[in-house]
């Protein structure tokens, strides 16, 4: 079934990718914890970090999410999930889950896309 965004990510929140904490983080703005960095995306410590290790990987370009990417994204979604595994590989993490929550009812908050690195403990399945 194809996916269909929800109104409260459509539209309104693309525009709004850019006027996000992440973006005041890209810019410099509000300071991170950051371990990693490229000419794409920016990797840095979660502020409520859910285990030993939390990183969020995000791409410079201001996509509000997963709902948002388009064909021309393919190349960019992929090195996200590379460096989400090179980061994990530098945090000392052979075991990890990797998360995109996309949309406010699968538990997205900040709406510029981002992949949750998450490590450092055992972790259950299904999620909450
Ligand atoms: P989401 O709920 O959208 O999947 O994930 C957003 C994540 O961003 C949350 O885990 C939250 O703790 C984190 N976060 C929100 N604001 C900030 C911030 O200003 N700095 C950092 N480092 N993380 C943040």
């Amino acid at each position: 079934m194809e996916f269909m965004p929800q109104p409260s990510h459509s539209i309104a929140a693309t525009a709004m990718a850019g006027d996000t904490v992440f973006g005041r983080i890209l810019c410099g703005e509000i300071p991170c914890d950051e371990v990693y960095s490229d000419d794409r995306c920016l990797a840095f410590r979660d502020i409520e970090p859910q285990a030993p290790v939390h990183v969020l990987v995000i791409p410079r370009k201001p996509l509000a999410g997963l709902f948002a990417a388009e064909g021309e994204d393919a190349e960019l979604l992929g090195h996200l999930l590379l460096v989400a595994a090179k980061v994990a590989k530098q945090e000392g993490l052979e075991h990890f889950r990797t998360v995109i929550n996309t949309g406010a009812e699968a538990g997205q908050t900040v709406f510029h896309l981002h992949v949750h690195v998450i490590g450092g403990r055992p972790q259950a399945w299904p999620p909450g």
